[in-house]
């Protein structure tokens, strides 16, 4: 956006007031923040660039993805899953969840809204956005939830290089199932939930997949003692500090999974669940990729140096063929691309700089939710506090303090 105060003025003029809030993004988090104001008579301008909600799990996700974790962490306020889903329900039925959560809430968002610079106006006491094709909104509160997986993460090795490389490279969000993948030597770069159970469905579609392993990785079994260990490990932290939960949780895991080292999974000296409190990196849940290791199925193999035109040279000179790759090698936030003036709340990287619980809240009415690096539950959370708040501030201002400093009519 133009700088200086005629053209702030003039954007002012041209901009069509929302009263309320304007959320970015209709995934699960938005849709929550949109939800909980609902529920206390605050209105909200949901923007969703792409054409339905909750589109990333809908288009940018593998066919066999289910939740990670049990359907009564993920679930989002006011609306619990239909008792029929399964614990861990599969990506369609989360989905329709979503769907019926927009619905039950009365939250319809604007479809293909792309949001291209969103900047607080000062004299105006509200947000100006600006989608894509030049429109602008203007509103006190700008949530923000466009998530912390909205950009492909592609290291430069395999963008750059890849191109000498013949056969395909293809992100995780592109990929749908192993089916194309059968009996094709296929690399798997990246070694997290998404890593692995991308190996495990080339393996049950008859591929041969080898799994890059960089880092020390966390694998814990998705459940322990026919409970889930997520569950456990929620429940055991109530009582105990987190370094005897890890201690626990390693000593289960190594009952169960045996010492994963040996399979080439070697751990972080860290435990776990500090290690996530340290630096984000979520242990991975294992539902069946080391049995497949075990026996040779999935190979686990060392970083890569080089790709070549027909596959890789690894770190220690070796070189190996391969058909395909699969990149499984994150996320990153897209929030730098498109909001000024959010620098109290977020890093350059666009990710929180205040800890869990505390990153939801910014100056002049910015909002954050679903960036806290806790999944559904942190961004239900999240969604709470955000209503609350804005609530507290709607009740004696629907509109900005000084909208006289507002030169426009536009109001929808
Ligand atoms: C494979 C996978 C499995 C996961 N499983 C679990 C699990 O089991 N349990 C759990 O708790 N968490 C899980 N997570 C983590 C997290 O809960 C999900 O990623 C969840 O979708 C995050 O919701 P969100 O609304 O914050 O982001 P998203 O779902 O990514 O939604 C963000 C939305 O913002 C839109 N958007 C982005 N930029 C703009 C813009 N400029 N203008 C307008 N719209 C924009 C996007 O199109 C998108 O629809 C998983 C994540 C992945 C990747």
């Amino acid at each position: 956006m133009m700088d200086g105060e005629e053209a702030r003025q003039e954007r002012r003029r041209a901009a069509t007031w929302v009263p309320g809030a304007i959320i970015v993004g209709a995934g699960p988090s938005g849709l929550a923040a949109a939800a909980c104001l609902a529920a206390r008579g605050v209105p909200a301008t949901v923007l969703e660039m792409a054409d339905s909600l909750a589109s990333t799990w809908r288009h940018r996700t593998y066919d066999r993805l289910t939740l990670h974790l049990p359907k009564r962490f993920c679930e989002l306020p006011l609306l619990p899953f239909p008792e029929a889903y399964p614990s861990y329900p599969s990506k369609d039925q989360f989905v329709a969840y979503m769907e019926s959560y927009a619905a039950a809430s009365g939250v319809a968002p604007r479809f293909g809204a792309r949001v291209e610079v969103a900047a607080f106006d000062a004299a105006a006491g509200a947000w100006v956005v600006r989608l894509a094709g030049g429109e602008l909104l203007m509103a006190r509160w700008l949530v923000v939830a466009t998530g912390e997986n909205a950009v492909p993460r592609k290291p430069e090795l395999f963008s750059g290089g890849a191109a000498r490389f013949g056969g395909p490279v293809v992100h995780t969000y592109e990929y749908k199932s192993g089916e194309e993948f059968a009996g094709k030597k296929v690399l798997v770069v990246g070694c997290g939930n998404s890593g692995m159970e991308v190996s495990l469905d080339l393996c049950r579609h008859g591929a041969k997949p080898s799994m890059v392993v960089r880092n020390t990785v966390h694998v814990l079994p998705r459940e322990m003692f026919g409970l889930s260990t997520f569950g456990i490990a929620m429940a055991l932290l109530k009582v105990f500090s987190v370094q005897v939960v890890d201690r626990i949780l390693l000593t289960a895991a190594r009952l169960t999974l045996g010492d994963t080292g040996k399979l080439g999974l070697r751990r972080p000296k860290t435990g776990p669940i500090e290690l996530k409190n340290l630096t984000g990196r979520t242990p991975v849940l294992d539902v069946g990729t080391l049995g497949h290791i075990k026996t040779g199925k999935i190979k686990v193999v060392g970083a890569v140096k080089e790709v070549t035109p027909r596959g890789v040279r690894f770190a220690d000179g070796k070189e190996e063929q391969f058909d395909a790759i699969i990149l499984a090698t994150g996320y990153r936030s897209n929030v730098p691309s498109w909001l000024k003036d959010g620098g109290d709340v977020f890093t350059s990287e666009g990710m929180p700089k205040i800890a869990f619980p505390n990153g939801w809240r910014g100056k002049n009415g910015l909002y954050t939710v679903g960036f806290s690096q806790r999944g559904l539950l942190g961004a239900s959370s999240d969604a709470l506090n955000i209503a609350r708040d804005i609530h507290c501030q709607w009740k004696d201002m629907s509109r900005p303090a000084n909208s006289d400093a507002l030169q426009s009519d536009n109001t929808v």
